[in-house]
C-alpha cells in the first residue's frame, strides 16, 4: 500500500495553550511497530485538563499529538510484526505499558510500574488525532473487525475505564444502592455497564437536563441535578442511609464533598473524574464506617477485550458526534461547555 509522506495532527505544542493542527511526515515502523490509519478517535474531558495544566505539572515533554481513545486499520507493519496485521481494523488500548513488570505480569498494564512519565497513546506519546498512528507494540491492539469505528472509538477510554470500575466491583454491587455523578462521556457508558448488575437502585446526576434525559433512558431509576439533590432524594426513601457505591465521573470538590455526605455505613467512593476535588480518608472521620475510597486509573487489556465485546453483542452502545480533524478544536469548546451528548469523536477521513 503506497502511503503518503505527510499528514495532519492535532497536537499540544505549549502549556495552557489550545492544540494546533500542524502537518508532520508519516511515521515509518521500525522493528515491532505497527502504523494505523485513523478511522476514530475520541475527545476525552481529561484532554481539556491536560491541555490547561501548567507548564511543569504534567511529567510529559512537549510537543505531541493528543488523542487516546483510537480505533484504526493497520497500514503498515514493521520488521518482526505479523504481516496478518496488516488491514485488519483494531481498538488501541492506550496504555503503553511494559508488558514485564509485576503489574504487567498480574494483568494490571494500567498500573505499570514502567509509567513515570508518559503513559501512552495521545498521553504523552503521540496520540491519534491525526492521520496516522504508531503503535510501539502490537500487544497494545485489540481486533475488532465489523466493529463501528466511530462507536467503538469511545469504549478505548470511556468505556475501557467505566468497564474496569464496574468490574472491580464485582459482587458489591449486588442489591447496593448506586450514585453515578457525571452522564457524559465515560457517565453514559458506566450507566449501561451497570445494567446487568443487581442494584437495588441507581441513581444519576448531571446539571444538564439532556443528559438526565439520557440517564432515564440507559436505565437510572432517578435522576438530580446535583449530587446533594441524589443525597436528599435518598435520604427521603424508606431504607434512607443513602448510597453504597458513588462513581464519581467529575471528580470536582462539590461532587466529592456530597458524595462523601451521602455514602453509607461500608460504602465506597469511586473516584474517576479529576475536577480537582478530594475527600479525606480518616478513620474515625467524616466518611461512616467501613468507608473505601479508590481512584481507579483506565483499564487493563482484559477490560479493553471484554468492552468491545459487549459493544459486539449490543450490551453497549456510545452515544456519538461525530467532527473532522479540522472541526476537532471547536469540538473541544463545545465539550468544555458542556454541549456535546455522549462523546465527540473525531473521524480524518471526513
Ligand atoms: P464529559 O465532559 O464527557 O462528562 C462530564 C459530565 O459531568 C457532563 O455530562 C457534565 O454535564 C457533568 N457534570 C459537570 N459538573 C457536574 C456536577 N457538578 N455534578 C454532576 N455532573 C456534572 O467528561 P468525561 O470525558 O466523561 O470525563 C469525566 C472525568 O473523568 C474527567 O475529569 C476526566 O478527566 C476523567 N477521566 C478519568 C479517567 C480515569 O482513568 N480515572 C479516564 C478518563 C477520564
Ligand atoms: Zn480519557
Ligand atoms: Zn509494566
Amino acid at each position: 500500500m503506497s502511503l503518503p509522506r505527510t499528514m495532519r495532527a492535532l497536537r499540544l505544542t505549549a502549556w495552557g495553550a489550545p492544540p494546533e493542527l500542524v502537518e508532520l511526515p508519516v511515521p515509518e515502523p521500525a522493528a515491532g511497530e505497527v502504523l494505523l490509519r485513523v478511522e476514530a478517535a475520541g475527545l476525552c474531558h481529561s484532554d481539556l485538563h491536560i491541555m490547561d495544566a501548567p507548564a511543569g505539572r504534567m511529567p510529559y515533554e512537549l510537543p505531541f499529538t493528543l488523542g487516546h481513545e483510537v480505533v484504526g486499520t493497520v497500514v503498515a507493519t514493521g520488521a518482526e510484526v505479523d504481516h496478518a496485521w496488516l488491514e485488519r481494523l483494531v481498538a488501541v488500548h492506550g496504555v503503553w505499558s511494559c508488558g514485564r513488570c509485576r503489574a504487567c505480569r498480574r494483568g494490571r498494564e494500567n498500573y505499570c510500574f514502567a509509567l513515570t512519565g508518559p503513559i501512552g497513546c495521545g498521553i504523552g506519546y503521540d496520540g491519534g488525532l491525526a492521520d496516522y498512528l504508531l503503535v510501539p507494540d502490537v500487544r497494545h491492539l485489540v481486533a475488532a473487525e465489523g466493529s463501528d469505528p466511530v462507536r467503538l472509538a469511545p469504549l478505548t477510554d470511556a468505556g475501557l475505564t467505566a468497564q474496569h470500575v464496574v468490574r472491580s466491583l464485582g459482587a458489591d454491587l449486588d442489591g447496593a444502592t448506586a450514585v453515578v455523578v457525571g452522564v457524559g462521556g465515560l457517565g453514559h457508558l458506566a450507566l449501561q455497564l451497570l445494567a446487568p448488575a443487581r442494584l437495588a437502585c441507581l441513581v444519576a446526576v448531571d446539571p444538564r437536563s439532556e443528559a438526565r434525559r439520557l440517564a432515564i433512558r440507559l436505565g437510572a431509576d432517578a435522576v438530580t441535578a446535583s449530587a446533594k439533590d441524589a443525597a436528599e432524594w435518598l435520604d427521603d426513601r424508606e431504607d434512607g442511609q443513602g448510597a453504597d457505591i458513588v462513581l464519581d465521573f467529575v471528580g470536582s470538590p462539590e461532587t466529592l464533598d456530597a458524595a462523601a455526605d451521602l455514602l453509607a455505613p461500608g460504602g465506597r467512593i469511586v473516584v474517576v473524574g479529576s475536577a480537582g476535588g478530594s475527600v479525606e480518608a480518616a478513620k474515625g472521620g467524616r466518611l461512616p464506617r467501613g468507608f473505601a475510597v479508590t481512584a481507579p486509573f483506565w483499564g487493563t487489556r482484559r477490560d479493553l477485550e471484554e468492552v468491545v465485546a459487549l459493544a459486539a453483542s449490543g450490551a453497549v452502545r456510545a452515544e456519538t458526534e461525530t467532527f473532522s480533524l479540522a472541526e476537532a478544536p471547536a469540538a473541544y469548546a463545545r465539550l468544555r461547555a458542556g454541549e456535546i451528548q455522549g462523546r465527540a469523536v473525531v473521524v480524518p477521513a471526513r
